[in-house]
């Protein structure tokens, strides 16, 4: 099939890569001109695992073209609207300028039987309010809300291979055409047994906003219960191991830390807070003003920990900071717990050195006040406290015997629970972790 699929950031780069892979032709169309640059010759515009061999593949291919004029999604029988929807400053409400401006750039390109298809994470009643212009301005199209649940880090599995496909479709008839469409483009994915489920625009907007709220409760509710194991002497991993075995429970997103961030979860249970009040329904999400109020103390916590394994005060320590993407296997530092928690250690008079496989480049555009050292070894010279904050698998496997000669001060903070504290503690090492004793 013909697809265009504007907007190629995190989620728009990758589908249009994978699209082609499944064999479409594919244009990836985006305002910012050096992303279209490097993705059109091949460098993908972020770290994401796979991503790089894809691209060049599909553009080896000839299926995969960009461009930075939506003119060229004229050709195209289905789009899909990938373009971000941030939280919009000073609120808690989502900024819908970049999709507004999408769907009206792209309707006069739109031709008759055209598939318009949302996948950027929308308050509902978004899609029923866009349909109606669409009907205005390119009555012959029709509008579908497909959300995303790709995860950074195995976005393109992901996308390849979801757990489902949720339609969100208008009523009425050209609903089936609509459906039978984008069953052809997710032909592979659906022949292979993944669950479709087809529903009206609202339910797809709110599967989508009501599945990141469930996951940033569980997040926040095992790190409220590292609050409490915390002055109990409990440990919270165990506490998760245990309550995880119970199959209504779960073991997975209920690892104690500190805590959610990225470019989703945060900013979508606020927007989601934001729509209930709107709609009158501010009560029913009340929970979510806590979930959040949990997440954002666990960076302060870390804070407080640094603090006091430095004797009471951070002025004139040096602290090494490991990770700065807002979760391992990925670049991304929008919202990051790592670089949030350095900032306020930076500002408490601490010399702040952070360490990255991958993310150092977007986080010294955002805290450009803080040090950054890409060799692990360098970052770690002369510190008087290490705290890890993103778990890449490189700082999982540090030896407290190999890092020990490199710091001032044997003190080190597990922010993520992924060391061994009796190895550290047998190497001479001051261990904290976080919920665990
Ligand atoms: P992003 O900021 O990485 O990418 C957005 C892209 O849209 C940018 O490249 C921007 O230049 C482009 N853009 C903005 N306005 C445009 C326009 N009018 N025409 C063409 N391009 C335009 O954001 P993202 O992380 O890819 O997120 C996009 C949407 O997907 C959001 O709604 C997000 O909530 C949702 N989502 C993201 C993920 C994720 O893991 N990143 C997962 C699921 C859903």
């Amino acid at each position: 099939m013909r697809l265009s699929v504007i907007g190629c950031g995190y989620l728009g780069a990758v589908h249009a890569v994978s699209m082609a892979q499944l064999g479409h032709d594919v244009v990836g169309i985006d305002v910012d001109a050096a992303r279209i640059e490097d993705l059109a010759a091949g460098r993908a515009p972020f770290f994401e695992p796979r991503l790089p061999e894809l691209l060049a593949e599909a553009l080896e291919s000839g299926r995969l073209t960009f461009s930075t004029d939506l003119a060229d999604a004229a050709g195209a029988d289905v789009h899909f609207v990938c373009v971000g929807t941030p939280q919009r400053k000073g609120e808690y409400a989502a900024d819908l300028r970049y999709v507004d401006a999408a769907v009206a750039g792209l309707a006069p390109h739109l031709k008759p039987g055209n598939i318009v298809v949302g996948k950027s994470t929308v308050p509902v009643g978004t899609a029923a309010r866009l349909a109606e212009q669409l009907a205005e301005t390119a009555p012959e199209a029709v509008l579908v809300w497909n959300p995303e649940f790709l995860r950074e880090g195995h976005a393109v599995q992901d996308t390849l291979a979801p757990d489902r496909f949720v339609y969100g479709v208008p009523a009425g008839d050209t609903a089936a055409a609509a459906v039978a469409a984008l069953d052809e483009v997710y032909a592979t994915p659906l022949s292979t047994g993944t669950p479709r489920m087809v529903v009206d625009y609202a339910t797809a907007e709110l599967v989508k906003t009501a599945a990141n709220s469930f996951l940033a409760t569980k997040i926040s509710f095992i790190n409220a219960m590292a609050e409490v194991c915390e002055p109990s002497g409990a440990d919270v991993t165990a506490l998760a191991d245990a309550i995880g075995m119970d199959e209504r429970i779960g073991r997975s997103f209920l690892n104690a830390g500190v805590g959610f961030g990225g470019g989703c979860l945060p900013k979508d249970i606020r927007a989601f807070m934001a729509r209930a009040g709107e709609l009158g329904a501010d009560q029913a999400l009340t929970f979510l003003r806590e979930v959040d109020a949990i997440n954002m103390r666990r960076r302060s916590k870390v804070v407080e920990m640094t603090r006091e394994i430095c004797g009471g005060s951070l002025l004139g320590k040096r602290v090494t900071i490991l990770g700065a993407a807002f979760k391992p296997e990925s670049d991304d530092v929008r919202d990051s717990p790592a670089l949030s928690a350095a900032a306020q250690m930076q500002l408490q008079g601490a010399t702040v050195t952070v360490t990255d496989p991958q993310a150092l480049h977007n986080a010294k555009g955002r805290f450009p006040e803080l040090n950054y050292e890409p060799v692990t070894e360098n970052a770690l010279l002369g510190a008087h406290a290490v705290v890890l904050l993103t778990e890449w698998k490189e700082y999982r496997s540090l030896g407290p015997a190999a890092t020990g000669p490199l710091v001032t001060d044997k003190n080190i903070i597990d922010g993520r629970n992924v060391l061994d504290p009796a190895a550290w503690r047998a190497a001479g090492w001051n261990y904290r972790s976080m919920g665990r004793p």
